[in-house]
């Protein structure tokens, strides 16, 4: 039997259209992937989610997990691979071989870093490389490391990185952060924290595992190398795409979902929330508020409307 809606992804943004939709009665059924909360995960701790003054990122993830499903959500751990559209909805195929069937669909696939693609970068991942500061900073107990980036989630990651190692090292490309204030005057305030401006990555050295990272001074293109065993890298982000979603959706030149501001993609039925959409603030708050969005908007569409004009 189709469901009404389809939910894939099942971080903040899909947890929250699950909740919404569950809540509303709607035959829904959200598939992850992975495990619920997406990149909460792999947050040390959030302090900007309203209410909340300060929680482990796992805590909130499995907080809201819980909250879903107390509305009847229901949620199958399925890696989906592609979309199509089918007569009267949407088939969604998993890597199982499932093929599960919608009148609508909400997109919540989130992002994933982009990797800067310097060399030793590869060959390292895993024996000192990380894109998450979460799962293995505990591994660099008194040692050396650096983080790419100087973003919200580079300069934070940062300071948390500052419980374990002796020194990290913040490679930047530019000379100020784009970090929020109260985020960058934690880590200029740090002593652990050494920040390089104007420094680019540009190879990774080691043997067995990463034993430095040489950085390059955009300004007089002087090389240096840092001694350290381990490099995390905050340089961006990419949308999580599955096959199908190209053609049945506009993307922006990055790639990102376009969304109206219902949440809906340019066919109609098919909806995008959270990190996987073009907009501009990448953050919980904005998910969770876009999979509320774009639940209620499903359910309009569902209800006979095509666009639905919100408010
Ligand atoms: C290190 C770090 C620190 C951060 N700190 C903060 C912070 O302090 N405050 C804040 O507000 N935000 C923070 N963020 C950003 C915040 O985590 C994201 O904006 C938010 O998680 C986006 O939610 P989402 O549901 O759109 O996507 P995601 O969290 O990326 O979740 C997407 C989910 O979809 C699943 N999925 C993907 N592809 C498939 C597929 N093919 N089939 C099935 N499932 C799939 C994934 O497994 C994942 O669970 C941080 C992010 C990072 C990486």
């Amino acid at each position: 039997m189709p469901e009404d809606l389809i939910i894939v992804g099942g971080g903040p943004a899909g947890l929250t259209a699950g909740m919404y939709a569950a809540r509303a009665r709607l035959p829904v059924r959200l598939l992850e992937g992975g495990v619920s909360g997406g990149q909460l995960n792999n947050t040390a701790v959030v302090e900007n989610y309203p209410g909340v003054e300060s929680i482990a990122g796992y805590e909130l993830a499995s907080l809201m997990e819980r909250q879903a499903l107390k509305f009847g959500l229901e949620i199958d751990r399925e890696r989906a691979v592609g979309l199509a559209a089918t007569r009267g909805g949407f088939t969604v195929e998993t890597e199982s071989g499932r093929a599960y069937h919608g009148r609508a669909v909400i997109l919540a696939l989130g992002a994933t870093p982009v990797k800067l693609g310097i060399p030793g970068e590869t060959d390292y991942s895993g024996k000192g490389v990380s894109y998450c500061a979460v799962c293995d900073g505990p591994f660099f107990r008194d040692q050396e490391i650096a983080v790419i980036g100087g973003g919200d989630s580079a300069v934070e990651e940062a300071v948390y990185l500052t419980r374990f190692a002796k020194k990290v090292h913040i490679i930047h490309r530019r000379d100020e952060f784009r970090a929020a204030k109260e985020i960058q005057e934690k880590a200029l305030q740090e002593p652990k924290i050494e920040v390089h401006w104007s420094y680019v990555p540009v190879a990774i050295l080691g043997n067995d595992g990463t034993e430095a990272l040489r950085i390059q001074s955009v300004k007089d293109g002087s090389e240096q190398d840092l001694p350290v065993a381990g490099v995390f890298f905050y340089v961006g982000l990419k949308p999580m795409l599955i096959d199908g979603v190209r053609e049945l959706a506009k993307t922006d030149d990055r790639g990102f979902i376009i969304t109206d501001e219902s949440m809906a993609c340019s066919t109609p039925g098919l909806f995008a929330a959270g990190d996987v959409r073009s907009k501009v603030l990448r953050q919980i708050a904005t998910a969770v508020g876009d999979g509320a969005v774009a639940a209620f908007a499903a359910q309009h569409y569902l209800e006979g409307g095509r666009h639905t004009q919100l408010g």
